[in-house]
């Protein structure tokens, strides 16, 4: 499938790579790439963009909007505070009866650690985001959990934890389970419509109470349902 990753954090780099290496044709959007290939300094994970580009030669790196054209299935993996700006710049008319994967949340983080969780139980991120591209076929999903465990869940307790999604489009939501279940995924939970994504936005402030009192790194903890 043709896929357009929207970001270049730790997230839209991680999802990138595993949709590349599944076989997929992926393009990832930056708002001006001759900026984001001079990142030469490691960032937080120890990698620089850079770098991180040199070594998936089949990515190619372009502007949201390219990225988005290129796509049949867009990735959101802005930070969630500029999401709406970052997809205004993919584009309206590229977004256009193309799944929409949101994995942002909304976090600030100008006040340091841990970020305010801007979410809130009446509008979700997700749900903006439909709004302002009524056209597009919006699936929040992965924003619950680390980078790493969402293209490689297995590398916790066997991949024995749960993925949420939340949509409108029942085949928008089957494709993206698909794509899910090629990550690896097992335990995958179709909450419902978008709405329900106001739930799984609001995880954020127990993922983060959860990442300070464990004192694990991120990727070493998930929820898991018991049912
Ligand atoms: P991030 O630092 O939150 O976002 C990086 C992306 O945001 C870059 O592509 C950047 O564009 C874009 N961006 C920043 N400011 C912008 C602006 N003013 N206008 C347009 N675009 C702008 O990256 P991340 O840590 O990979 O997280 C991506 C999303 O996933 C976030 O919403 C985050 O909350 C969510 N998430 C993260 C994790 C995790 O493990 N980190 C887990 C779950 C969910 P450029 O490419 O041009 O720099």
């Amino acid at each position: 499938m043709r896929i357009a990753v929207i970001g270049t954090g730790v997230v839209g780099r991680t999802v990138a790579a595993r949709l590349a290496e599944l076989g997929h044709d992926v393009v990832v959007g930056t708002r001006d790439p001759s900026v984001t290939r001079e990142r030469t300094q490691p960032d937080r994970f120890g990698t620089a963009f850079s770098t991180w580009l040199e070594k998936h030669a089949g990515l190619r790196l372009e502007t949201f909007e390219a990225a988005a054209a290129h796509a049949e299935l867009v990735v959101n993996a802005t930070s969630g505070l500029v999401s709406l700006d970052a997809l205004a710049s993919a584009g309206a008319a590229n977004l256009d009866g193309k799944i929409l994967v949101d994995i942002a949340n909304a976090l600030d983080f100008s006040k340091g650690m841990p970020p305010a969780v801007r979410a809130s139980s009446e509008e979700s991120l997700a749900e903006r985001i439909q709004t302002a591209f009524p056209g597009a076929h919006v699936v929040k999903t992965l924003n619950t959990m680390n980078a790493f465990l969402m293209v490689d869940p297995a590398q916790l307790a066997g991949g024995d934890h749960t993925v949420f999604l939340s949509g409108n489009d029942a085949s928008a939501k089957a494709r993206v389970s698909e794509l899910l279940r090629s990550f690896g995924w097992r335990d995958i939970i179709d909450l419902g419509e978008l709405s329900t994504a106001r739930g799984t936005e609001l995880l954020l402030p127990i993922w983060l109470s959860l990442m300070s009192a464990l004192g694990i790194p991120p990727s070493n903890f998930q929820f898991k349902i018991v049912r």
